[in-house]
């Protein structure tokens, strides 16, 4: 007969050993797994702690079928080709369940920003040759003439595309570019498929967008680095951020051309057809969501501080501003999590 000492003592061995087969996992040891690639034109890098086998090349995977499934408007077989090729047509397309969530959000975004943010700016990034530009920065740049401008404007604006039911409709010689949005729309993904994985935390980046989830083994907060818009090799500052978090940067330095000591960059307003001139150079956005992150940067940076920062809180979201002049402005919130370098 065990005495209720000893009784006790088994208890306590069986519960500390229930305990850590539930913090490890059937039993197997959290480890921490890294890597860095490209996939979706940009720099990917990877930190996971889990017990499953290597889960970084299956995020891999799913980076490249999103682009190639989904998003990339040069493949004529994704969801987003097949849109643009039925531009015209009255042939309205139908949406996968999770690109018309995107895009009611984003459609929602669109409106609230005054344009700002437009996913129908196709047809003018490419007059821009902005990809070109990211392939090429030395090729000698061709700026266009303010008339073709004009003229490619009149083949943009979100309100002309009607969205509805799941379907989506384009207009003849529109397309939708959801390139300001994609390495955040990346972000969703990656969390929706690393949650229902074994991952007890998650750091990762999809270029300027990031998605960090749950903790580290050894403790302490995430530290997510935020650029310096005029010295991108040192950082502003960094962001300490505990569980799940999107932050997304648009600057102006992420690619740009100059010509005639002109910088044009990236990032147009759709109301001028030119780069957006709105006296800033970076926006960070920290929120909930990877796509609304990505949206609410471009459109912030589009928009400028004051309206920006509106629009960031009618979102609930955090936000960062640096102005030409290297003046920084956040939101209460952003003070909170950033620490200056
Ligand atoms: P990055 O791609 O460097 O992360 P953004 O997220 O701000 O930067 O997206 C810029 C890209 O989005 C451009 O390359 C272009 O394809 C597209 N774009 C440019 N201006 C706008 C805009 N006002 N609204 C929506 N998309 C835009
Ligand atoms: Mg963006």
């Amino acid at each position: 007969m065990k005495s209720r000492f000893e009784k006790r003592v088994s208890l306590l061995i069986i519960m500390v050993f229930l305990l850590s087969v539930s913090m490890t996992g059937c039993g197997s040891k959290v480890q921490k797994q890294t890597a860095t690639g490209t996939a979706m034109g940009t720099v990917i890098n990877q930190t996971i702690y889990t017990n499953e086998d290597e889960l970084t090349g299956q995020v891999m995977n799913l980076l490249n079928g999103l682009e190639s499934d989904t998003l990339s408007w040069r493949i004529a077989d994704s969801e987003i080709g097949q849109i643009n090729a039925n531009a015209g047509t009255e042939k309205e397309s139908t949406l996968s369940k999770e690109l018309e969530q995107d895009f009611n959000l984003l459609k929602q975004v669109a409106i609230d920003s005054n344009g700002a943010f437009d996913y129908t700016v196709g047809p003018l990034v490419q007059l821009w040759n902005i990809d070109e530009w990211a392939v090429n920065t030395e090729k000698e740049a061709i700026i266009p003439t303010d008339s073709q401008i004009q003229e490619v404007l009149t083949q943009v604006g979100y309100e002309r595309i009607t969205i509805k039911d799941g379907t989506i409709l384009l207009p003849k010689g529109m397309n939708v570019d959801l390139g300001a949005v994609g390495k955040g729309i990346a972000c969703d993904r990656i969390a929706e498929y690393l949650k229902k994985e074994k991952v007890t935390g998650a750091v990762i980046s999809v270029g300027g967008s990031i998605v960090t989830l749950g903790q580290k083994t050894e403790g302490g907060p995430w530290q997510v680095g935020i650029v310096n818009p005029r010295d991108t090799t040192h950082l502003l500052g960094t962001l300490s951020l505990e569980g799940e978090w999107y932050v997304s940067t648009s600057g102006d330095y992420e690619r740009y051309v100059e010509v005639d000591g002109i910088r044009y960059h990236h990032i147009l307003d759709p109301a001028t057809g030119y780069p957006a001139n709105s006296g800033v150079c970076s926006v960070t956005i920290l929120g909930d969501s990877g796509a609304l992150c990505d949206a609410l940067s471009t459109a912030c940076f589009v928009l400028g501080v004051e309206e920006g920062m509106q629009l960031a809180q009618k979102y609930e979201a955090e936000a960062l501003f640096v102005d030409t002049n290297g003046k920084q402005y956040m939101t209460e919130g952003m003070q909170s999590y950033f620490t200056e370098q």
